[in-house]
This record gives C-alpha cells, sequence and structure tokens, in this order.
C-alpha cells in the first residue's frame, strides 16, 4: 500500500458529498453547446460483423521486465502475468526514459502501461513525482486505484485531485507534497491558481484520453497546466484517435515521442445496432421497457441527453421493478462511485448515464447500449456502441427515433 498520512493507500474515499467548492465545468448533461448533429435514423441500423481478433504474441511476460521487485510482486497478485500489446509495446519504451504517445482505447490495458515506468522511475528516483491528467472524475479514480495497487507497500504517497470530492482532504493531501498525483483539468487547475499545487518540480506526466479532453473543452485548462510542469521531463499521452487537433497539442508539449498503437479498428463493427421508432412519450417508455426485458439485454446502458433527463428515467425504470442507477454530473462523486461499483459487480444491470458521465468508464461485458435519447454527433455514437462490442464480442445498440 502507498503509505501515507495523505489517504493515498487509504481503501475507502470519504463518503459524503462536498457542495462547497463547484468544479469550474459541469460534468454531465449538455444543456447548452451546440445544436444536435443530423443523423439519418438508417445510419443506426447495422448487422455485426465481427472480425477474427488477430492474436497478438507478447515479447514480454511482467517478470522479464526490469522493474522494482515490488512492483514485479504486486502485479503477480493482481494476476497480471502476460502484458496486453500496449503495455508490452510501451512498458519497454517508458522505462528507457522516452515520451511515448499511445494510440489505444479503455479496456486495452493502458493503465498498467505507463503506471509501471512511472512508479518504478519514482521508486528509483527519490525526487520524482507525477502528474496525471484524465477527462473525468470515474476515469482519475481508476487510475488512482490502479497505481495504488501497483505501488502497495512502497511507501509512495499521492492524491485524487477532482471535483465533487473533498476540498479540506485535498489540501491536508497537498501539505504532505504527494509523489503521485492524479485528477481532472478543472480541480487542478482551482489547485494552481490557489496556490495549493505547484508543478516545478513535476518532472513525469500523463494525458489520458486526450481526444476528449480537447472535445470537453479542456484544452485552455491543460495548457495553463502543462506550462506550469518542469520543463524537463517524461510524457506519455493516451488516445483513442489522433485526429490533427490532437496531434497538435502533443507536439507542442512532448519531446521526441514515440508512437505505439494498438487500435483494432471500428468496435462498433461487432454490434448490431437498430432503430425503435416510437410514438409519443407513453410509447417511448413502453417500449424501453420492452427492450429491457429482451434477453439480450443482460447489461445495459441507457443514454440521455440531460443531468434532469437521466436522473427521472433512472427513478422510472426502478419504480417499474428494473435494477437500475443513474450516474451524471448532478450526482456526488461517491454517488456516482457507488453506481458505477454497482454495475460492475452486476448488483444493478441497467446504469441510465449522460455521455460525459459515462466517458472513459471500463465496465466489461455490456450486451447492450440504448440511445434513448439520439447523440449528439455520429462520432459519440459510435463511442457509445463501441461499449457494447469489446473483446470480439457482439452486442446490441438500440437507438430510439420518433415517428412523424
Ligand atoms: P485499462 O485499459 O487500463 O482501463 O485496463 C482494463 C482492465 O484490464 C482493467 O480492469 C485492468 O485491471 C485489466 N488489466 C490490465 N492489464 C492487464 C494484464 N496484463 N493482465 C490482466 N488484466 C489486465
Amino acid at each position: 500500500m502507498y503509505k501515507s498520512k495523505s489517504n493515498f493507500g487509504r481503501n475507502t474515499r470519504p463518503s459524503r458529498p462536498f457542495n462547497a467548492h463547484r468544479s469550474s465545468r459541469p460534468s454531465g448533461g449538455r444543456r447548452s453547446g451546440p445544436q444536435k448533429q443530423y443523423i439519418h435514423p438508417s445510419k443506426f441500423v447495422s448487422v455485426a460483423t465481427p472480425r477474427e481478433e488477430i492474436q497478438y504474441t507478447a515479447q514480454h511476460q511482467f517478470a522479464d521486465f526490469d522493474v522494482h521487485p515490488l512492483i514485479k510482486k504486486n502485479l503477480s497478485v493482481k494476476g497480471y502475468v502476460t502484458p496486453s500489446p500496449i503495455q508490452d509495446q510501451s512498458i519497454p519504451l517508458g522505462l528507457a526514459g522516452k515520451d511515448i504517445i499511445g494510440i489505444a482505447n479503455t479496456g486495452t490495458g493502458k493503465t498498467a502501461a505507463f503506471a509501471i515506468p512511472v512508479l518504478n522511475k519514482l521508486m528509483s528516483d527519490k525526487v520524482s513525482k507525477v502528474l496525471i491528467i484524465a477527462p473525468t472524475r470515474e476515469l482519475a479514480e481508476q487510475i488512482e486505484d490502479e497505481m495504488r495497487s501497483i505501488a502497495k507497500g512502497s511507501g509512495l504517497t499521492g492524491t485524487l485531485l477532482i471535483g465533487g470530492s473533498s476540498m479540506q482532504r485535498q489540501l491536508r493531501e497537498l501539505k504532505h507534497m504527494p509523489r503521485v498525483i492524479v485528477g481532472t483539468p478543472g480541480r487542478i487547475k482551482d489547485h494552481l491558481m490557489q496556490g495549493t499545487l505547484k508543478l516545478d518540480q513535476v518532472n513525469n506526466l500523463v494525458l489520458d484520453e486526450v481526444d476528449r479532453m480537447l472535445d470537453m473543452g479542456f484544452m485552455p485548462d491543460m495548457q495553463f497546466i502543462l506550462e506550469r510542469m518542469a520543463t524537463e521531463r517524461q510524457s506519455f499521452f493516451f488516445s483513442a484517435t489522433f485526429d490533427a487537433k490532437v496531434r497538435d497539442i502533443i507536439t507542442k508539449f512532448s519531446n521526441d515521442p514515440v508512437t505505439v498503437s494498438v487500435k483494432t479498428g471500428d468496435t462498433s463493427e461487432n454490434v448490431h445496432q437498430n432503430i425503435v421508432e416510437y410514438n409519443g412519450k407513453e410509447d417511448k417508455m413502453t417500449k424501453l421497457h420492452e427492450a429491457l426485458l429482451h434477453e439480450n439485454a443482460n447489461k445495459v446502458i441507457v443514454f440521455e441527453d440531460t443531468k434532469h433527463q437521466v436522473e427521472k428515467l433512472g427513478k422510472e425504470l426502478v419504480e417499474r421493478g428494473f435494477k437500475a442507477e443513474s450516474i451524471h454530473g448532478g450526482k456526488s462523486q461517491s454517488q456516482r462511485t457507488r453506481a458505477l461499483r454497482a454495475f460492475k459487480e452486476n448488483k444493478i444491470n441497467i446504469l441510465v448515464a449522460t455521455d460525459v458521465a459515462a466517458r472513459g468508464i471500463d465496465v466489461p461485458n455490456i450486451t447492450s447500449v440504448i440511445n434513448f435519447s439520439t447523440p449528439q454527433t455520429y462520432d459519440d455514437y459510435t463511442h457509445r456502441i463501441g461499449r457494447a462490442g469489446r473483446a470480439g464480442r457482439v452486442g446490441h445498440a438500440l437507438t430510439f427515433i420518433e415517428k412523424y
């Protein structure tokens, strides 16, 4: 366990909401912002054409890497024996001190791909520190959990700087000069502005889901943060896509990076896609009820537009006897964490969510995605439904369209 006065090694998190401080950016719903892109309903219909997964042969085993024995022991306790492709390719480069651009989705093992070289460096070099930035609170928590388990027993200290969670705890932890700082852009920037966080000695950087951070409008915050870091540093960038905007920011903040890509194409190819036509509100609800009773709907994410709609729909489904929960930006962090855990552990099988709240969450075995409201863009659509077609399995996606 990370030793700490700063709670990094604790298994539980503060369980009450803390509303005294608001993050500068809402993390659920899209009340304002651009109009929805028109997407022809035919684009929501497709028969899955699952591809044979090409078997990857790892070049290493975790036991082969030149890392601290404690890391090897912790990985073995976690049951990690063979590195995933992104880990197999990134870890040796990361250990050699290279800047890395990893093109990979959530679920590929990208967290350990950066966590192992970074933690190894922090264990051998007592002045090294790392800043890890993720677009959502959920992803930041997941990263912190993974880091904590890989560094267990090392004595490293850390802090999680996310909105909707105790500012007091964060301030207390920051006083102890944590060496692992994980957070979301809004809260990290708040601390920098208040002078409660200094980054000029932080010589390792991880930006996770760079494309999502840009989509969510975090570019100015990221610039603000990165400009305050040590200039001599090692950086890791992860992104599911690599367009011009992503490339620009990475080029600006990296030093001769090596690119590792493990993207295996569009996972929506593994998803049966269809539309559900409805006539008015009541019919829409009846059709959702039927869809949720379908044999394919074992583990379902239902997408709605705003936090208000998500909350209302979640309650309605519970009243109808479904095992459902909702996550959106209007809920406290502990409520969101609890809902997500219940979904992961199959205590509930339906999660109603906004796009933003659902981003980056790592839940395996999702069978179906239901777009109760149409997505903002086609890109959002692919992102939503890709969650149901993971690891070569065939998933199902239904998009609700109003009949005129
Ligand atoms: P990530 O993409 O980092 O969110 O990881 C996805 C899931 O895979 C997490 O639940 C990890 O605990 C798990 N995982 C990552 N790497 C390995 C590995 N080499 N062996 C087994 N499980 C892994």
